[in-house]
């Protein structure tokens, strides 16, 4: 199905394939070879690379941009997705999407795929982790799109790191494939299912009923009006400094990330012109 014009983002300066956006990522091909729906929320995409380096997919919380759209002469269509997961010895990525309702690029892709469709992706992007040398320990706050990102920072939990985890999501399931680490206390934010997703404000709740927060390291990813208000309460209202709030909104509410991403765009332009790069650029300051 071609895709609607409107979902490209196009790139007149040609800068997202410059060194300062690309850093070390490279586009890659990947091959499907397992779907499977191990919870009733999410489909994963079990899928084989051939990276360059495949030290640098080792680290947890890495991001890609998967072509999910290749509308002709316009650039692909792409999406952001985490890597739960790096099997280094089999180079395979599992990668967890979010069934949602809308007819979106990323819905699309996952109702035509099969084991053997192929796709090329942008990466690995390297998000932000938790500092484990916070004094007051570590809160996490998530919605289901950034289960995966939790599942790999635990999968790496330093030992003797103390944390509270808050997870927002309908599915129940989602939350329980998450692995009990010790030191971590996990909390589930149950939404009822006939609350659409960014609808509740429970992980906003969550941050502000947090006890004693001052030195605390403060990590949340989630749709973008809640985790821009966890961003607000801690460094606005609590005074922490902005080093101990690692937040990132991963979608917004009632819009396209096909419109966030020409935002990204202008955003990133604007900073180019003027002599910065990518470092300077607060995603979050995006009004989208
Ligand atoms: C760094 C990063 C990592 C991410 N990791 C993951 C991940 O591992 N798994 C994952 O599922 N998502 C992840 N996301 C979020 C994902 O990129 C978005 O959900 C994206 O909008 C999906 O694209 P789409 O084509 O389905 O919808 P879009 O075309 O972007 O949006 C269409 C409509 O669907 C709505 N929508 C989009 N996503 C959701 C949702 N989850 N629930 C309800 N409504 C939604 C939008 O608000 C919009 O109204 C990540 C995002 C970022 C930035």
């Amino acid at each position: 199905m071609a895709a609607p014009r409107n979902e490209s983002v196009e790139d007149r300066n040609n800068l997202l394939s410059q060194e300062d956006h690309m850093g070390s990522m490279e586009r890659l091909a990947m091959e499907v070879v397992a779907l499977a729906r191990p919870v009733p929320s999410v489909v994963r995409v079990t899928g084989r690379i051939a990276p360059t380096d495949p030290t640098a997919w080792r680290r947890p919380n890495l991001a890609v941009r998967l072509e999910v759209e290749t509308p002709e002469g316009q650039r692909p269509v792409s999406r952001v997705y985490t890597i739960r997961s790096f099997d280094e010895g089999r180079s395979l990525v599992d990668i967890d999407f979010v069934v949602h309702a809308d007819d979106s690029p990323a819905m699309r892709w996952l109702e035509r795929a099969t084991v053997g469709s192929a796709i090329h992706l942008v990466g690995p992007r390297p998000h932000y982790l938790p500092d484990h040398t916070a004094e007051g320990g570590i809160a996490l706050f998530a919605d289901e799109t950034a289960i995966p990102a939790i599942h790999a920072i635990l999968g790496t939990w330093q030992e003797g790191s103390h944390g509270v985890l808050y997870v927002e999501t309908a599915d129940r399931a989602a939350f329980d494939e998450l692995p009990e680490v010790e030191g971590v206390e996990r909390h589930l934010l149950l939404r009822d299912p006939s609350e659409g997703a960014g609808t509740t404000g429970k992980l906003v709740a969550a941050a502000r009923a947090l006890p004693n927060p001052e030195g605390c390291m403060i990590w949340a990813a989630g749709e973008r009006q809640d985790i821009r208000a966890i961003r607000a309460y801690f460094t606005e209202e609590r005074g922490l400094p902005k080093d101990r709030v690692r937040v990132f909104g991963y979608w917004r509410k009632g819009m396209s990330s096909s419109e966030i991403d020409r935002m990204r765009l202008q955003q990133y332009e604007a900073v180019r012109a003027g002599g910065g790069g990518l470092a300077q650029t607060e995603d979050l300051d995006i009004l989208a």
